[in-house]
């Protein structure tokens, strides 16, 4: 290792900065959050610092002198000045005072690290000063992470220790107790802004752990996330960072492998998938199985293809988790029409083509189709059909009987956003033709409506190009 890393304690310190430029300004903007007390010296300071920092620090309007070396805390040079830099590090190590030379790490005696703050969290990334942008790089990596009220956790942990200490004799115990906390509901409470409820939870298991002197009783819940049409990167930060906590994944075909891999290692995965008219699991277990795996106080992860509540029956699942009273979450995705249409180059909505898009399905469950057809046939909209490709010939032959063109462009977009993404594009009277013997293979979506023509102009994504 070629630093020790520590952090250190500014509180009420005098610290020192040589140079007023904007590099300083984002040093003094940390040591001051910190709270320095901080001496700036330099002949001129830049606007924004002035603006910023007026009346907060000490400011010195001279050149630096080597008297200026004084008792402090820490010492940051980040003048333009090389020979200046270079004093102030012989200067301060000579003091043995720690000093940060900005971008030259050789002048340092201790360097700054790229840090994410979710205070009292500090997350601290270095790489020994040589390759900053890659520090940066991980730490926006981490950022999507790491929810913003990691902070706010933290804080309600810190301020129960004592009481659970009490409730919990036993070290091992209590490590457990958190290890559940912070991978359950409590702490989902808290990323998903929920603090009241989480502190509350919180509090209720630590009283209920007192009674046992154990961590057994904390609840499960359930996560209903939207897994996205199909690409991995389509997920969500809160969708993937609920499925790698899962202690049990629900998943169906609309699921692709890709996506489950991204679920925690060892996480029992429950195939409960559905083909058409084929249930795999009929509803009513599902939903019961939800609720069970919930009260043995599991983490539940129910996956689902694009969003949950857009032919998700996400609804009917949660229903009886409500009544049931097992706490739950509903994460959206992207749903089948914004993916497809994005990945096939086709605005849903368009100024000079269409000013409303109708979502619909194209599977009643009786096995017919029969929607609205005089509204689906009015002019300047774009009608997406989910489930649809057994219908085409229906759909196709309904819509021009109720006055839509025969000319009137139809896309059919088979596993969009995946790999095997194809796109079939034709008209209402020539798609059903166009499509005989090619297998289209399901997931289709069907979208009807001259925003199709754009396909050609805007088209972007080509599986079949590395
Ligand atoms: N909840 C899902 C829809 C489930 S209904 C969502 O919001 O997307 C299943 C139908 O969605 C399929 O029959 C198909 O019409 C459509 N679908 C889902 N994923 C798809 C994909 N990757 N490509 C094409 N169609 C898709």
């Amino acid at each position: 290792m070629q630093n020790y890393p520590i952090f250190m304690n500014l509180q009420d310190q005098d610290c020192l900065v040589v140079g007023a430029g904007p590099v300083a300004l984002r040093k003094m903007r940390l040591m001051l959050s910190a709270g320095a007390n901080i001496t700036v010296i330099a002949p001129d300071m830049c606007d924004d610092m002035h603006a910023e920092f007026n009346g907060k620090v000490t400011y010195l309007a001279r050149k630096f002198e080597d008297s200026d070396i004084d008792s402090y805390r820490l010492i940051t040079a980040a003048t333009n000045f090389p020979k200046v830099n270079e004093r102030v590090s012989r200067l301060a190590q000579e003091k043995n005072i720690p000093v940060n030379v900005v971008d030259q790490p050789e002048l340092c005696s201790f360097i700054t690290p790229s840090i994410i703050d979710r205070s009292p969290v500090l997350v601290a990334i270095s790489t020994g000063g040589g390759a900053p942008v890659l520090a940066r790089n991980l730490r926006s990596k981490l950022e999507a992470f790491i929810p913003a009220s990691y902070g706010k956790l933290a804080s309600a942990m810190n301020s129960c220790r004592d009481k659970l200490k009490i409730a919990v004799p036993e070290e091992r115990d209590r490590r457990i107790f958190w290890d559940k906390v912070v991978q359950g509901t409590i702490a989902e409470n808290f990323f998903s802004g929920r603090e009241t409820k989480g502190e509350i939870l919180l509090h209720q298991a630590i009283e209920d752990a007192a009674k046992t002197g154990s961590a057994q009783n904390l609840v499960g819940e359930v996560w209903l996330i939207g897994a996205g049409p199909g690409d991995p990167d389509l997920l969500t930060f809160r969708a993937l960072r609920l499925m790698q906590q899962a202690d049990v994944v629900l998943y169906d075909r609309l699921v692709s492998d890709e996506i489950l891999n991204l679920t925690r290692r060892d996480a029992d995965r429950i195939y409960v998938g559905k083909k058409r008219a084929d249930h795999a699991v009929p509803q009513g277990e599902i939903n019961q199985l939800l609720v069970d795996l919930a009260l043995e106080g599991k983490s539940v992860v129910r996956l689902k293809g694009g969003d949950p509540f857009i032919f998700g029956r996400g609804g009917e699942e949660i229903e009886l988790l409500a009544e049931s009273g097992v706490p739950f979450q509903i994460v959206p995705g992207i749903t089948a029409a914004s993916g497809c249409a994005t990945y096939a180059g086709i605005p849903l909505t368009h100024r000079d083509h269409a000013q409303s898009c109708t979502l619909v399905t194209g599977h009643l469950k009786d096995g017919s189709v029969d929607l609205n057809w005089a509204d689906l046939s009015m002019p300047n909209q774009t009608v997406v059909i989910y489930m649809g490709l057994v219908g085409l010939p229906t759909i196709c032959q309904k819509l021009m009987e109720h006055g839509v063109s025969k000319d009137m462009p139809i896309a059919l977009i088979q596993q969009g956003t995946t790999r095997n993404q194809k796109v079939y594009t034709g008209t209402l009277s020539t798609m059903v033709e166009k499509i005989k013997g090619q297998e289209v293979q399901a997931p289709t979506l069907i979208i009807v409506g001259s925003v199709v023509s754009l396909q050609d102009q805007l088209s972007w994504f080509d599986p079949t190009v590395e």
